[in-house]
């Protein structure tokens, strides 16, 4: 049955970060370390669904999903290397060299994952007060190529443990 229209409103803001990573087992030239200049888009409803807006006719103001959003890639994800978990020698590498900052995931840090990581486990933590959820992520690793994480369903279930980023910086401010 689909005798009535209805409408889904949605934003998305891009936003920018650099990180390293590796792909542990990668068949080819992805298993060195390497970095990109990543491209998140990440796409909001309001937490009740369909069109609501606040009394000026926003979702949420843009501003507010930048904010909250670039600061946690600023503080967990910028200039940081992503590594798996099961890594064990590019975690061993990375700790060698000082000052160091990186970001232990839970599985290989693909696109795939970061979009999966920033829909589940960030984006609900650091949007839900705003009365929106974030309904998809898309990680883009070049000009070419995204990943796109897309949450089916009210995405109750879905809290994967947030991590935090290790930085080591003895370095004494001039
Ligand atoms: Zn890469």
């Amino acid at each position: 049955m689909h005798d009535s229209a209805s409408t889904q409103l949605s934003l998305i803001r891009q936003l920018k970060f650099c990180a390293g990573h590796r792909l542990y087992r990668h068949e080819s030239k992805c298993a060195f370390f390497h970095g990109h200049n990543y491209r998140v888009d990440i796409e909001v409803v309001a937490a009740g669904g369909g069109s609501e807006v606040d009394s000026v006719g926003r979702i949420v103001d843009f501003s507010m999903i930048k904010q909250r959003i670039l600061a946690w890639l600023d503080a967990h994800w910028d200039h940081a290397f992503l590594i798996f978990e099961a890594d064990t020698s590019a975690l061993a590498a990375i700790r060698l060299v000082e000052p160091t900052k990186y970001f232990v995931m839970p599985y290989n840090p693909t696109a795939e994952n970061m979009a999966r990581y920033l829909l589940e486990a960030v984006a609900p933590g650091v949007l839900s007060d705003l009365g929106v959820v974030a309904r998809r992520v898309a990680v883009w690793e070049t000009d070419e190529s995204c990943a796109v994480a897309t949450l089916t369903g009210d995405g109750g279930g879905l809290h994967p443990p947030l991590a935090s980023a290790v930085v080591i910086d003895d370095r004494c401010d001039p």
